[in-house]
């Protein structure tokens, strides 16, 4: 069977791919590997810095399709969809992938649509079964996992980020750019206004490589204060746990968990935060693990590789402060 991997890129609006695209090439590489096939990215954006391009090289692209063009932004699904679908329809991909992100998940949505092929949504793993992929995806929040496969290629899914390792990068590849001919659609859609959300200078949740997260044991959303102040020294994001976001203390784009983010920092720091299973689901996999729990029992204790048993109100602004004076040293 011919066809290559398709992954489309997440960007970070700047001109460069974020960790996300390199978790989707990582995993792309692993099963063209297994299948004979080459992996190539998809990057449709108005700008593109060169080290952006090689990144996608040192990730495992083979090959990168590259439309660089103003009205591909904002994302309009009505203006990506066709594009992809035309260049799908004269290249023949085995499998075309994105992430679990806004635009992607309605873009793969309107592509599968288009193609006439089926959709494996918030994938969380593959295997092989007689040389055809198979997917997995949590369904009903996460209680069940579910395995699909494709009757028809090309095989379009949405991976979730922080969940596929991201391939050894390669820094000597280089990359091979192809701008596609295929002419944009006009939009249909108007951009009427565009509202940032204010800066608060501290990094993305999914793409932080330190976070700290507040649970129930903050009592008030007053009170996350503490955490955002110990994150602007360490350069974290700040987290939640669902009894939080429920208590409407944080948006729920901040929640860790089965039905929230799947984050992977080098450094999670869980402050008054029992430990649920469906948390964990969200951030077992995050390289060190610290706790800040008043109750020794916390069954969090059980997956932190650091714990201590205090009153976050007390140590979280003590650490806050030996971080200071650790990073002025
Ligand atoms: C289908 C389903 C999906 C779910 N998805 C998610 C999910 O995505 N994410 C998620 O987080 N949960 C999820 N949950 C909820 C989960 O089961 C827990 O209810 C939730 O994680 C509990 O949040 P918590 O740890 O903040 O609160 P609690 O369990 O109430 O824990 C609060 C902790 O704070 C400690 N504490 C209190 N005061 C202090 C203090 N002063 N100093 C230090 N420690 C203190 C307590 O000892 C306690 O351990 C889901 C549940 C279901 C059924």
């Amino acid at each position: 069977m011919a066809g290559a991997f398709w992954c489309v890129v997440e960007d970070d609006r700047q001109g460069r791919p974020k960790k996300v695209s390199a978790e989707l090439l990582g995993e792309a590489r692993r099963w063209a590997g297994e299948l004979g096939a080459t992996v190539e990215a998809v990057w449709l954006t108005d700008k593109v810095e060169p080290d952006g391009l090689r990144q996608l090289a040192a990730w495992g692209a083979d090959r990168v399709w590259l439309w660089e063009d103003p009205a591909l932004v904002p994302y309009r699904g009505e203006v990506w969809t066709p594009a992809v679908a035309a260049l799908a329809g004269q290249e023949n991909p085995r499998a075309i992938w994105g992430a679990v992100t806004s635009r992607h998940r309605e873009l793969m949505a309107r592509l599968a649509a288009r193609l006439s092929v089926g959709l494996a949504a918030d994938c969380v793993s593959f295997s092989l079964a007689d040389g055809q992929l198979v997917a997995t995806r949590p369904v009903y929040a996460g209680k069940l996992l579910s395995k699909v496969r494709w009757k028809t290629t090309p095989w379009v899914a949405t991976l979730r980020p922080n969940v596929f390792k991201a391939a050894e990068p390669d820094e000597g590849r280089a990359p091979k750019v192809e701008r596609p001919t295929v002419t944009l659609a006009s939009a249909v859609t108007t951009l009427v206004e565009r509202r940032e959300e204010v800066q608060t200078g501290l990094p993305e949740l999914a793409e932080a490589e330190i976070v700290v997260s507040g649970g129930r044991g903050l009592k008030g959303p007053e009170n996350f204060v503490l955490l955002e102040e110990l994150a602007q020294v360490l350069g974290a994001a700040v987290g939640a746990s669902r009894a939080a976001v429920d208590a409407g203390w944080r948006p729920h784009r901040f929640q860790v968990g089965q039905t929230g983010r799947t984050i992977s920092p080098k450094l999670y720091i869980g402050c008054g935060i029992s430990g649920a299973i469906q948390h964990l689901a969200g951030m077992r996999t995050s390289k060190v693990i610290c706790a800040v729990n008043k109750d020794p029992d916390a069954p969090i204790f059980k997956i932190a590789d650091f714990g201590l048993v205090g009153d976050l109100f007390e140590v979280v602004p003590l650490l806050k402060e030996e971080f200071k004076k650790l990073k002025q040293q």
